[in-house]
């Protein structure tokens, strides 16, 4: 049986003589596992669409013990990526994010969606890096079911006070008579960043603007509160951290 769909390559395993193991997030059927047979073979017609971050048309034919590609009407390649180690690596982070959360053969177009906007703004420099991985991380945690409770102060109700605090570990928000244990402060800018990250209309997600000394502390509590939900390290995250600190 033969199936089409939108995808994007997030990993590749080569295995065998010549062949790819792809891990693919899909529009139809989410994260899905597929062989790209001899793609690794330059002559092979799967060869340059198989790529990691392809996206394009894929047709895959489904057999009894596994799924293959059998062709790929490629749409974007994210080109810019491959030019910046930075990048890259935050790239592979998203997609192991990807790979970690978004859901097994059921449609998956808002994390398709998500990642495909965030490749698109990181290759072609359209976003500061440290806000584009702090909304990414936050609306992530929504799309998985981990919306922080941002609306108001969890203790009174009280909407604005400048510090407000939030707690990384459970994702609620105090107000500044109310603090709340083991919250950290945070600017009243960052806390605006962070409920336009999780409240906004898709569209104008990417718009996000912040003053440079509040970036660090957007990223530091995006990235804390994702990592509590996840519950696990990723390789990608350090190395991309590796990258930063030079
Ligand atoms: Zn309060």
């Amino acid at each position: 049986m033969t199936f089409s769909t939108d995808a994007i390559v997030l990993k590749i395993t080569k295995t065998g003589e010549s062949d790819r193991l792809l891990t693919l997030l899909t529009r139809d059927r989410g994260i899905l596992k597929a062989f790209a047979k001899a793609a690794d073979r330059p002559k092979n017609k799967l060869h340059m669409s198989t790529n990691l971050f392809c996206y394009g048309r894929f047709t895959f034919y489904e057999g009894v013990k596994s799924t293959k590609v059998e062709e790929c009407d490629l749409n974007e390649t994210f080109f810019g990526l491959q030019q910046d180690i930075t990048k890259l690596a935050l790239a592979q982070y998203f997609n192991e994010l990807m790979i970690e959360s978004a859901p097994v053969e059921t449609e998956a177009n808002e994390y398709l969606r998500l990642l495909l906007n965030s490749l698109y703004f990181l290759a072609n420099d359209k976003k500061n890096m440290h806000i584009l991985k702090a909304l990414f991380e936050l609306r992530l945690a929504s799309l998985i079911g981990y919306m922080p409770s941002l609306i108001a102060c969890a203790g009174c109700g009280e909407f604005e006070t400048d510090p407000m605090y939030f707690n990384e570990m459970t994702g609620e928000l105090y107000c500044c008579n109310c603090k709340g244990t083991g919250a950290g402060a945070y600017p009243l800018e960052v806390i605006t960043a962070m409920r336009h990250s999780v409240f906004s209309e898709f569209d104008k997600m990417f718009s996000l603007q912040l003053s440079a000394d509040n970036i660090p502390r957007f990223a530091n509590a995006s990235e804390k509160y994702l990592m509590s939900v996840i519950r696990r390290k990723f390789r990608t995250l350090d190395f991309y951290k590796t990258m930063i600190n030079e």
